[in-house]
């Protein structure tokens, strides 16, 4: 299902085509906006934003990248089986009762809070940990007040502490009250650092900054950058321009297949429910993806389009949960098994995941990893 060689277009019912070539140029884009020591630590949580984690990471190791990042200790068991040796950390919440795993698998984990590294440090065995400092967001993370206790943890020799960092909460945006708060966590990070380092602690690797923080707010120093949406090529806000400067490439198109085509007469209604009318006789297709796939139900009845042979087909009737229905009266010599692009380019033809993200009124994070398990991932160069 996965496999890079010996593709047989034919097989497939719905795909995601990965462009590791688009892959590796939008790397190379974030590392030039970096400072000479500072290292990405590739976000591949969510099996990597919908891309696949494993083939990703394998191929982001390649390249040279060292450190990766998840969500939860099986992402990351998931990684070192399939052979990733770089520092993986696991950004969010473990179960202390899998402490065995992460030492086992030679696993980072997040310092979530201080109760919950004194409950780490309660079971056996050394773990190696980033702290995570809250600095405004007020989800995972210290409070800064805590600066004794806090000393405390990184002083306990059951931790080896890899790393320190925090997370910016509304570093997408550029209005002023954003900035500001995104400044006032950048201070406060930084004046945290300063206490700890007066104090002769080693911090480890210190990094604050996802996808936006990287553009919008440069050279901080930092040994570890976290880029996640910008990696796969596309902005969190649909048709943000803030990232321009990057020239990003999208690494993911989404494509199907063409199951039927028939002929239906002037008012006759299509698929669920009674709200598509023909008003005229007209040429209907059948393609084999639907939301069940992550194709959202909510573009029904947005005259949302998709693209066929280089032409332009329009959704018909509500998006059923295995399939849809296209308009294809313009399509001449369409045949079954046609190739249906839902994102991505076709013939000159493109549809962006902003289009579709806009629709449904989210953000491209969402739509990507929206993306179900019946969908093959095909990874071309
Ligand atoms: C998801 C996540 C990232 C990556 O965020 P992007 O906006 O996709 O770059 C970085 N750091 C943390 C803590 C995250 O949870």
């Amino acid at each position: 299902m996965n496999s890079t060689e010996n593709i047989n277009y034919e097989d497939l019912r719905a795909y995601r085509e990965i462009n590791l070539s688009n892959l590796k140029h939008n790397l190379l884009q974030i590392e030039s906006l970096l400072n000479n020591n500072c290292k990405v630590m590739a976000v591949v949580k969510a099996d990597a934003y919908g891309h696949g984690a494993v083939e990703v990471s394998k191929y982001l190791q390649s390249l040279g990248i060292m450190h990766f990042a998840v969500a939860c200790i099986d992402e990351a068991i998931e990684l070192r089986k399939a052979g990733i040796v770089g520092e993986i950390l696991v950004l969010g919440y473990t179960p202390t009762s899998r402490k065995k795993d992460l030492i086992y698998y030679n696993i980072s984990q997040t310092i979530v809070d201080i109760n919950y590294a004194k409950e780490l440090c309660e079971n056996e065995g050394i773990l190696d940990v980033h702290i995570k400092l809250d600095t405004g967001m007020n989800r995972l993370g210290t409070k800064i007040e805590d600066i004794e206790e806090l000393i405390e943890i990184y002083k306990n020799e059951k931790l080896n502490i890899k790393g320190t960092f925090s997370h910016l909460s509304r570093a997408d945006s550029l209005l002023e009250e954003d900035v500001n708060f995104t400044n006032s966590q950048i201070d406060k990070f930084y004046k945290i650092i300063d206490i700890l380092e007066k104090s002769n602690i080693d911090v480890g690797k210190i990094h604050l900054q996802s996808s936006y923080g990287i553009t919008n707010y440069k050279n901080l120093k930092c040994d570890l950058v976290r880029p996640g949406i910008i990696l796969y090529g596309v902005s969190s806000i649909p048709y943000d321009k803030t990232l321009d400067e990057l020239s990003l490439k999208p690494v993911l198109s989404l494509k199907t297949k063409i199951a039927s085509v028939k002929v239906i007469h002037e008012s006759e209604t299509v698929g669920y429910g009674n709200n598509f009318t023909s008003n005229r006789d007209m040429k209907i297709a059948v393609a084999t993806i639907g939301y069940a796939d992550g194709y959202p139900r909510g573009l029904s009845r947005y005259d949302f389009k998709v693209l066929i042979n280089g032409h332009v087909a329009k959704i018909i009737g509500n998006i059923c949960m295995d399939q849809m229905i296209l308009d294809v009266s313009n399509i001449e010599n369409l045949k079954i098994g046609d190739t249906v692009t839902l994102i991505g380019e076709d013939k000159g033809g493109y549809i962006s995941i902003d289009a579709i993200s806009e629709v449904t009124n989210t953000i491209n994070n969402e739509t990507l990893t929206a993306i179900g398990k019946r969908v093959s991932k095909i990874y071309i160069k």
